[in-house]
């Protein structure tokens, strides 16, 4: 068919690749056409005429940057109706993007045949992503050398803050991996990790035989794996009959990479006059490649990384800590799991108890290194849920032996256009003042008693204090402990709560960031705490 294709990410830093474009990308290359992905916007490539144009969406409050980049590309595109919106802000906000592009979005999954509306029966979602392309953009996604993949899709529960009931509806109790992980393995080599994807594995009927088919396709604690030979493998998808310039390309590049690794002379001249004979340094085709490939094999054999790593296993949406039971986290523990990601969502009795039994059982049989996002901001969770879900995983360190990392995540409604909302029972000051708190770590709580302790605060008292104090003050911890203006500070600050009246106003005005000194209503020790927040 040879149509021309343009994938299309957003400029937005994300983790994960595009696992749908990644698809897409095979898909079209399936049908004979020639696919190109960017990330961002590139006047280069809207000044080309494409027959179909596919931009992937991730978070709502991604919406500004999205919507632009849709924009910028939207004329590239033949016919208006081959430019597809798809992912998972498009899901949540089709009626919205509608409204803005005049386009329909593609809601959901691509899990049908013919969602695309071609000829043929392939089911997009089912195909091996396209590995390929994630080497043509300048952008390193921190995940990217696994393998991507789900063993379930959809979950069992409807958790009011949650988008995934709305994306896969349907709970899907078992898909087997060990076909798309083979096929992966044939054309880009084996991957050290493996990143499943799944919402909620624990729910599904058929866990013990998906734990079976990870150890079976060489996931079992203690499996080490060596960098595949990258020469070798793209000389096979030639040999299988794949021809196009970029494969030729990257082919060229690692025969004028390889005299770097050759350490010994004598070879790396021979190397170098076989270069020269088959004239390989300008240019190369297909058909002279396979001629000689056997005499230029041994030398990518020979001299190449032969250094094993451990492989890992990552659920990394977390597993359900009331789905734990001590068969399963015995099943759990046969896979070289780090680490294991358990969600603390909620400090209701019941739930709290089950995560606990859940750390105890994983400390049982061995699983140490844990994880787990810690939702905060969310409409029925108080700053002091947030200060004692951390302090309990601190505790559980302790006690148990155990190394739990939690991840603060700041909610934000599945809808929501930019990241400002903020929840019934938090403010401003307190938000930004955990992310000045997790400025230092990037991000995660560490496991250490010391470190929460300063970081949070040995009780809810001297957390409060904390979230109060001034940003700088926050960062610079030990500077203004030590110069003495934490000190000033809290003493002016206090000074005021002998005047009930007063003392609550200047808490609400520090807690909405306003840190004015006009009003002339309270006493004068109202602008000498402001100072400290005005950083003067
Ligand atoms: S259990 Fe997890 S994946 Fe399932 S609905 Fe709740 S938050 Fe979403």
């Amino acid at each position: 068919m040879n149509r021309k294709i343009l994938l299309i990410e957003p400029a937005y830093k994300n983790k994960y690749p595009p696992l749908g474009l990644m698809k897409i990308s095979s898909y079209h290359k399936m049908l004979g056409d020639e696919v190109i992905f960017f990330k961002g916007k590139s006047k280069e490539l809207r000044e080309i005429k494409w027959d179909r144009i596919y931009i992937t969406t991730l978070f709502s409050f991604y919406w500004n940057m999205t919507i632009d980049t849709i924009k910028f590309y939207k004329r590239s595109v033949k016919k208006t109706k081959n430019f597809y919106i798809g992912g998972i802000m498009a899901s949540i906000m089709a009626d919205e993007i509608f409204n803005e592009i005049r386009i329909k979005p593609i809601v959901g999954l691509l899990d049908k045949p013919r969602m695309l509306n071609d000829n043929n029966d392939i089911i997009v979602d089912h195909v091996v992503p396209d590995y390929d392309i994630l080497e043509e953009i300048d952008y390193t996604y921190p995940a990217g050398n696994a393998y991507f993949s789900y063993t379930t899709r959809g979950c069992v529960r409807r958790c009011p803050f949650c988008a995934v009931p709305k994306l896969e509806p349907k709970y899907k109790n078992y898909i087997s991996i060990k076909e798309q992980i083979k096929q992966i393995d044939k054309k880009y080599g084996h991957k050290k990790n493996l990143l499943l994807l799944d919402n909620n594995v624990l729910a599904s009927k058929h866990f013990p035989r998906i734990i079976e088919e990870i150890k079976e396709i060489g996931f079992y604690k203690g499996a080490k794996v060596q960098h595949p030979v990258k020469f070798n493998l793209l000389i096979e998808r030639l040999q299988n009959g794949e021809n196009n310039n970029k494969l030729l390309q990257k082919i060229s590049n690692l025969l004028k990479d390889q005299p770097l690794y050759i350490k010994n002379e004598v070879a790396k001249n021979n190397y170098l006059k076989l270069l020269e004979q088959f004239d390989l340094l300008n240019g190369i085709s297909r058909e002279q490649l396979l001629r000689i490939e056997h005499e230029l094999i041994p030398y990518f054999d020979k001299y190449r990384n032969k250094a094993y790593g451990l492989k890992y296993v990552d659920f990394n949406q977390g597993v359900d800590p009331r789905l734990v039971t001590e068969e399963k986290m015995k099943l759990l523990s046969e896979l070289p799991i780090s680490p294991l990601r358990i969600a603390f969502d909620s400090l209701e009795p019941k739930y709290k108890k089950r995560y606990i039994r859940a750390i105890e059982l994983a400390a049982k049989y061995g699983i140490r290194n844990l994880s787990n996002y810690i939702l905060y901001n969310w409409d029925d969770d108080t700053p002091e849920d947030f200060y004692n879900r951390l302090k309990i995983n601190t505790d559980l360190n302790s006690n148990l032996d155990v190394r739990i990392y939690s991840f603060p995540m700041k909610y934000i409604p599945v809808i929501n256009r930019n990241r400002n909302y903020i929840g019934p029972y938090w403010n401003l000051k307190y938000i930004r003042a955990i992310q000045k708190v997790l400025l230092v770590t990037g991000g995660a709580v560490m496991p250490e008693k010391s470190f929460f302790e300063k970081a949070f605060g040995k009780d809810l008292q001297e957390f409060h204090k904390i979230m109060l104090m001034p940003e700088n003050y926050i960062i610079d911890r030990i500077k203004h402990e030590k110069n003495g203006d934490t000190k000033k500070w809290w003493n002016i600050l206090m000074s005021l709560s002998k005047s009930k009246e007063e003392y609550d106003n200047v808490i609400k005005k520090i807690e909405s960031k306003d840190f004015s000194i006009e009003d002339k209503k309270y006493s004068k020790k109202i602008p000498g705490v402001m100072r400290h927040y005005l950083n003067k």
